[in-house]
């Protein structure tokens, strides 16, 4: 089909003014891409490709003839009861940049805990001169749940900084310098010998409220947390509780249950509780959208609809 007679792709997003179309427009020349709101009923019954940045389910309920779904980011628990139903292809944002953000965001908030910032922070606060003992990277295991596209790049990142890198995942995992576990007795291994747990899980029925009490409850004493996955993930109050007896020591956490956390939260005033505003790995727009772009391109050439979500495990 030559360019002008193809259908147009439709971009689908609760939030105006992104500046995704422009990125994305940017990245296909080639393509008429649309904003849902400028696609008539009659056009869009013609509408094979939807991209989707949070969309209304009523928007992408528009388009009758859908073959499958670009989402621009890389988490996918909301999108996937939307195209389920309907059997649509969705292929999510797989992007070696954003796995560059959050391996630098592991990194980093890894190294915050291995070098006691948060009691250094408390300290400066008190006026207290007191040096802690220092350990090297070495004498650390970090346990990564989840060794999926950040979670592997985490992992990388760490080893290469001199820690000890222990992973969890559905399948085992080869990967230099990573001890690879899987299956319950493999994540009790991970949360027993860590002394930093990175969360990197997709949020789904089985991950989600993963680290509960009892879970919580085989990390080592004082071990820390960072979640950098989704809030449902990670038992709010039994974390809070584990934090309170000094059974851990400090958690970071970047995604919650609802976002923004409202003010009212009592998060936010925790002392052993970091907060952040949902930032480890941000999303790229020009690098995501020709990643979108080079899909779409590929799937032009080949008639082959790029890989897609699994639905069915939800991830
Ligand atoms: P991914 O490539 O799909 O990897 C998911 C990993 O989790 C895989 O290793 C998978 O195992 C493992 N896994 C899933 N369910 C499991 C279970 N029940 N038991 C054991 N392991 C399980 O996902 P990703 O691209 O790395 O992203 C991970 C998550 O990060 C996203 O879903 C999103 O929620 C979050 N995220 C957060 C931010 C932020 O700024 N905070 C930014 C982007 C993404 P297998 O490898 O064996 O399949």
């Amino acid at each position: 089909m030559s360019d002008a007679a193809r259908p147009p792709i439709a971009f689908v997003s609760r939030h105006e003014g992104s500046g995704w179309i422009e990125a994305l427009g940017a990245a296909m020349r080639d393509e008429r891409l649309l904003d849902d709101a400028a696609i008539d009923d009659a056009e869009a019954i013609t509408v094979e490709i939807v991209i989707v940045a949070d969309p209304a389910p009523e928007r992408l309920a528009r388009f009758p003839n859908l073959r499958w779904v670009h989402s621009v980011w890389a988490g996918v628990e909301r999108l996937i009861p939307l195209v389920a139903e309907r059997n649509i292809p969705l292929v999510r944002l797989v992007d070696p940049t954003l796995a560059n953000a959050m391996a630098e965001a592991v990194l980093a908030w890894t190294l915050y805990l291995h070098r006691d910032m948060p009691a250094y922070a408390r300290q400066q606060r008190q006026r207290l001169w007191m040096p802690h003992a220092y350990k090297p990277a070495s004498s650390l295991t970090v346990g990564i749940l989840g060794l999926g596209e950040l979670g592997r790049a985490a992992a990388a990142r760490l080893v290469a900084a001199g820690y000890r890198v222990t992973g969890w995942s559905q399948s085992a995992k080869q990967m230099a310098g990573v001890q690879s576990f899987t299956g319950e007795a493999g994540l009790r291994e991970v949360l027993t010998n860590a002394n930093i747990v990175v969360l990197l899980l997709p949020l789904t029925l089985s991950t989600h409220g993963l680290m509960n009490a009892e879970r919580l409850g085989w990390m080592r004493g004082g071990a820390d947390i960072i979640n950098f996955a989704r809030g449902a993930v990670l038992d709010t109050d039994a974390l809070v509780a584990a934090l309170d007896d000094e059974r851990l020591g400090h958690a970071v956490l970047d995604v919650f249950d609802q976002e923004p956390l409202p003010a009212t939260s009592p998060l936010w005033n925790h002392q052993a509780i970091t907060l952040l505003p949902h930032i480890s790995a941000p999303t790229d727009r020009a690098s995501a959208a020709n990643i979108v772009a080079g899909n779409i391109r590929a799937f032009r050439q080949s008639g082959t609809i790029p890989a897609s979500v699994n639905a069915g495990r939800g991830y």
